[in-house]
């Protein structure tokens, strides 16, 4: 790897004293589901090795559990045995093998555990979990504390470089921290000195069982966004105590899993935390990790120039891209296929019991199962529309090297990404565009613009095979009074150029119906915006977090200072489920509180009568079944009720006898989501 002068921090190595990383770059720990198997581990040490290969200096695995009390979950990953330790091998052989270093990270739930069996420092049951936990005897800690020793020296059998104790996220250790979840009286309880002595006891008997020459990382809870987390003198006298008790490295942790703040969200600006990692600086002497949405290489090098932290931890970064390090040590920071923060097919995965994979990079923890090889029979290819699943199938069969042509009917690539960017906080989705556009240069897909191509001038251009992408079309509802002019689509609205009044409805609470509420309540939204031009200050303004962390947890006592809303808006459904069921596990929270935040009024048992000048005029059904007729007053109505598939040249195709295929919205419009259409058009061009 050539070592790029654009980015000397992040490529200067890190010497441990034992042992020196070659880059200042650490995958952090992020469960795929592939731990929890042992049928899975050869998944696993691919997807590993496949990361190590990328350059990056230090991988994190997923967190392991020390003990069963202590797993996630019924069956989840452990390793308390040294029959456990074989299956840990082929990861670190994998990983040593492609010059990577690779920690495993120990990770003992606590009350956050998903089964019956849960211990705690005490017993009180997590908002965010059914089970409530036994509290631990003081024996009870002590086997708690040998069992992570245990669980470290087997990792080093199994041929780690070191561990990563979790001590953040509201984890079992986080749990003994704050009094909001440690009532104990023992010498586990009370003080701070008392209940930081689980944390610092586990660090120093690792060190004692495991010798010098091994790392241990402590991810320490520097900010936990909770009313009575630590305070800022406890976290910093921690991180002393734990850097004396023989870590090597300090990581960050921000937030617990049940803070109502968004801590990783695509809608948290670029490098929003590394303030709270910067102010351990001058107590600390070991390297400090910094961490969350760090996203591509200017922004980490940025990060790591003014001194926040001595490394950058990022996960979801090398999922989307396990040659970011590669690419970005090469200056080829363009190439790089941009984590944007959706969640939608790592963590929401994970929270649903599934596999983690990424949505811009589907192969990511598939690496055995999706293989991209080139072709010894190259074929000319027509695809047909440019947005996500067209862009996915053409460039991905020109990497295979097939001879590819892209016809997009609009005058850009990108399709429904277009609109997503523009939706406030989801500014990272024109990273997307400009790697596929990139990607179009490199891999040679001929690009035609303003193409809207018939089925018969298709079939005179003898194509050998033709890839429809056409996507959607938004549905319309049928209500009357529907064509009236101030009744708009989501596409018109998001266009930017259409008049929205003071007042509007917004009939559908799908996601598309959220996001377009998100982009009414402001004004003035940029046609392209720059993700890196999102302030900080003030998302933590509108969150309710102190940046000078004067209060407790960062948070306690702070009043959130919120933005006046540009409009009134009310949101309707049919269904009289709760509106925005159907977003994403983790950020569906975060959206509904957003928009309860700046009032907008959410209805759902929705029956839609008419529109006239008065507005639009509704029945609303209680859960009773009871009914009352209102007119919502508003000026704009905006139809954000789903879509149909455009999907008119397949069957004109197929009757001529051309071999086609359909993929993402133009097959199947229900449920589309840029996961689906970008998979779609990978696993299509892995097949012709
Ligand atoms: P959607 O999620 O299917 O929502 C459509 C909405 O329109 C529903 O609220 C539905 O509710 C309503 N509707 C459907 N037919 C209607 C009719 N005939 N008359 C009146 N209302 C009707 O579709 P979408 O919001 O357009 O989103 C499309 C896809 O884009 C989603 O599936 C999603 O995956 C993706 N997306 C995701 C996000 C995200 O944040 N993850 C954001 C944007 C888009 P009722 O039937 O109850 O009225
Ligand atoms: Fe990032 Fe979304 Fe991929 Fe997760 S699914 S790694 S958040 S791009």
């Amino acid at each position: 790897m050539t070592h790029a002068p654009r980015y000397p921090h992040i490529f200067e190595p890190l010497d441990l004293g034992f042992t020196t990383l070659k880059n200042r770059l650490l995958m952090g720990s992020m469960h795929t589901g592939l731990e929890d198997r042992v049928w899975d581990y050869d998944r696993l040490a691919a997807y590993f090795a496949e990361r190590a290969k990328g350059g990056v200096g230090l991988i994190v695995t997923g967190g392991i559990a020390p003990n069963r009390r202590g797993s996630l979950a019924p069956l989840a990953s452990k390793l308390t045995n040294r029959w456990e330790v074989q299956r840990h091998r082929k990861v670190t052989e994998a990983v040593h093998a492609n010059d990577g270093r690779i920690c495993m990270q120990i990770l003992h739930a606590g009350r956050y555990a998903y089964h019956p069996f849960s211990v705690a420092p005490s017993a009180i049951k997590a908002p965010i979990n059914p089970f409530k936990p036994k509290a631990l005897s003081s024996k009870g800690v002590e086997k708690q504390i040998r069992d992570f020793v245990r669980c470290a020296k087997l990792a080093q059998a199994a041929g780690y470089d070191g561990v990563e104790v979790m001590g953040s996220e509201g984890y079992f250790i986080n749990q003994f921290l704050v009094p909001r979840t440690n009532h104990r009286t023992d010498e586990w309880g009370g003080s701070f000195e008392n209940r930081m002595k689980l944390p610092v006891e586990i660090v120093r008997r690792i060190r004692a069982a495991v010798g010098r020459e091994f790392i241990i990382i402590y991810r320490l809870s520097m900010l936990d966004m909770l009313a009575d987390g630590n305070n800022r003198e406890e976290v910093v006298e921690l991180g002393r105590a734990v850097e004396s008790a023989g870590a090597t490295i300090i990581n960050t942790g921000i937030g617990w899993h049940e803070t109502r703040i968004p801590t990783i969200a695509t809608s948290v600006p670029r490098a929003a935390f590394t303030w709270v990692t910067r102010m351990m600086r001058d107590a600390i002497d070991i390297p400090l990790v910094t961490t969350n949405r760090i996203n591509m290489p200017d922004t980490a090098e940025a990060v790591l120039a003014r001194g926040d932290a001595d490394m950058i931890s990022m996960a979801r970064p090398f999922l989307a891209d396990p040659d970011w390090a590669v690419k970005a040590a090469e200056d080829r920071a363009d190439e790089i296929n941009t984590c944007i923060g959706c969640n939608q097919a790592c963590l929401d995965h994970v929270f649903e019991n599934r596999k983690a994979s990424c949505l811009v990079n589907p192969i990511a923890a598939r690496e055995t199962e999706i293989v991209i090889t080139q072709t010894d029979a190259p074929k000319r290819v027509a695809v047909i529309g440019g947005g996500m699943a067209g862009l996915s199938a053409a460039t991905t069969a020109a990497k295979r090297g097939h001879q590819v042509t892209l016809y997009e009917a609009s005058d850009r690539i990108g399709g429904q990404f277009n609109m997503a960017l523009r939706i406030p906080g989801k500014e990272e989705f024109i990273e997307t565009i400009r790697y596929f556009s990139r990607q179009i240069e490199l891999t040679g897909v001929e690009l035609k613009l303003n193409s809207k191509l018939s089925a018969g001038e298709l079939a005179r251009q003898r194509f050998d095979e033709v890839i429809i992408a056409t996507g959607v079309k938004p549905r319309i509802p049928g209500i009357p009074g529907e064509d009236r002019p101030n009744v708009l689509s989501y596409a018109e609205v998001l266009a930017g150029n259409a008049e929205v009044g003071k007042k509007v409805a917004v009939i559908g609470a799908g996601g598309i119906g959220f996001d377009v509420s998100e982009y009414l309540l402001h004004d003035d939204v940029p046609l392209q915006p720059d993700p890196d031009d999102v302030s900080v200050e003030d998302f933590f303004a509108e969150w309710g977090v102190d940046m000078d962390f004067r209060t407790r947890g960062g948070v306690e006592g702070v009043e959130p200072k919120r933005h006046e809303p540009a409009r009134q808006i009310w949101m309707t459904q049919r269904k009289t489920s709760k509106p925005g069921k159907g977003l994403g596990k983790t950020t569906g929270w975060i959206h509904r509180t957003t928009l309860k935040n700046h009032g907008v009024k959410m209805l759902s048992g929705v029956d839609y009568r008419k529109i006239d000048d008065q507005g639009l005029h509704i029945t609303v059904k209680d859960k009773e079944g009871n009914e009352t007729r209102q007119v919502l007053e508003v000026d704009t109505i905006v139809l954000c009720t789903g879509q149909v598939s455009e999907n008119a040249l397949f069957d004109a195709l197929k009757d001529a006898g051309q071999s086609v295929h359909i993929i993402g919205g133009a097959k199947l419009a229900a449920e589309l989501d840029a996961k689906r259409a970008i998979e779609d058009g990978v696993r299509v061009a892995v097949e012709i």
